[in-house]
């Protein structure tokens, strides 16, 4: 049995969040696994209620639960003069360390290249943007004001675990390939840190073939031949540039999902924002967040040996390619003239 909380957030999060719970459910119930589902409030609710986007009751209740489908927070949500950083805190909070992000084309999907099939391990409580609090700039400082400074944290624990989860995921895919992504030559420390212990993981995993590529490099090498990387492991800020190219190189911000994860809990969480200028009218693409929910299917169901959980989220990777393929019920954005609900029910009768 698992505890699952739902937030919905804003705008197209309330929208395809439901898709997603609509998913999960209709898998559950094919293999028998049992979902406890609890629903909290974040963003403007969260604000409405308790005076936060994500207000500490919420980060309570999560305490309870394995897992968690975490819906798009707008900008509408709280004052623009609010310094409040909402994502952060909660990942150091749940010591939610490894966003782990799938990028993956499709053959009848219009996309800059075929073939792509990678998976980003970002580290997401360290490096620039490694604050303990809750306030937007902490990390950053300007003693006057002809100069700025901005910290970057690297601990080899950090660097260590986040390497881990990327060789354990490219354990189990064909290619068996971890590439670490950094500029050693550059930030000696922070760099050669993060390096140091990749380098000292893949000595644990004789099965995984590991390189290094260079940040700025990378860049360019995954434009021109994504193909030829498997699993990508990266720091905070370096990995919040190449998901987002990872994301262009196959079609968009309507088909990237993530899971951001730590040991014990998972958060699913689309890459993509609460999408204000098609909010409420039924056309958001559902994908990103129903196949999020897929990975924390499967991530818990790796974790705790729950077959029926692993089982539920291949039923529903397979539905969902087959909606793709067949291409009948596909959102504004993939092509389609499907609503967002449509979509989301072709899934669960491809189920
Ligand atoms: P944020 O800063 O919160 O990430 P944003 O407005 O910069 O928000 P998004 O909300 O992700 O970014 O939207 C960027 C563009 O992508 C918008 O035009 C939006 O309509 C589109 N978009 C985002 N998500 C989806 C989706 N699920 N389906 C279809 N279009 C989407």
């Amino acid at each position: 049995m698992l505890n699952i909380g739902v937030l919905l957030g804003d705008d197209i999060g309330l929208e395809v969040v439901p898709e997603a719970v609509k998913v999960m459910k209709a898998a559950a119930a094919k293999t028998g696994l049992q979902i406890v589902w609890s629903e909290h409030a974040i963003g403007k609710r969260g604000h409405e209620l308790h005076g936060h986007t994500f207000p500490l009751q919420t980060q309570a209740e999560l305490e309870k639960t394995d897992g968690w489908l975490c819906g798009p927070i707008g900008h509408n949500a709280y004052p623009r003069n609010d310094p409040t950083w909402i994502m952060p805190p909660v990942r150091k909070r749940f010591e939610l360390y490894a966003n782990i992000k799938p990028v993956k084309s499709y053959p009848n999907i219009p996309s800059v290249h075929k073939n792509v099939d990678i998976v980003f391990l970002r580290e997401v409580t360290e490096g620039l943007q490694s604050s303990d609090t809750v306030v937007a700039g902490a990390g950053e400082f300007r003693p006057n004001d002809a100069i700025s400074i901005g910290t970057r944290v690297v601990t080899r624990r950090g660097a260590n675990r986040v390497a881990r989860a990327a060789f354990e995921i490219a354990r189990s895919r064909p290619r068996k390939t971890v590439t670490a992504l950094h500029k050693e030559p550059v930030y000696r420390l922070v760099c050669g840190m993060f390096a140091e212990e990749c380098r000292k993981v893949a000595k644990e995993f004789p099965d995984v073939h590991f390189n290094e590529v260079l940040i700025d490099g990378f860049m360019m090498k995954a434009v021109m031949n994504p193909r030829q990387y498997d699993v990508v492991v990266t720091t905070n800020q370096f990995g919040d540039i190449v998901t987002d190219l990872g994301a262009g190189l196959v079609g968009g911000l309507g088909l990237a999902p993530g899971l951001v994860c730590g040991d014990h809990q998972a958060m699913a969480q689309a890459t993509h924002g609460s999408a204000p200028d098609i909010a409420g009218k039924n056309m958001a693409n559902p994908y990103a967040l129903i196949m999020s929910g897929q990975m924390l299917l499967e991530w818990l169901g790796r974790k705790r040996g729950d077959t029926k959980a692993v089982e539920a989220a291949m039923w529903i990777e397979r539905a969902m390619e087959r909606v793709i393929a067949e291409q009948r019920q596909l959102t504004a954005d993939l092509g389609g003239t499907a609503s967002t609900t449509q979509m989301g029910d072709a899934v669960v009768s491809a189920l």
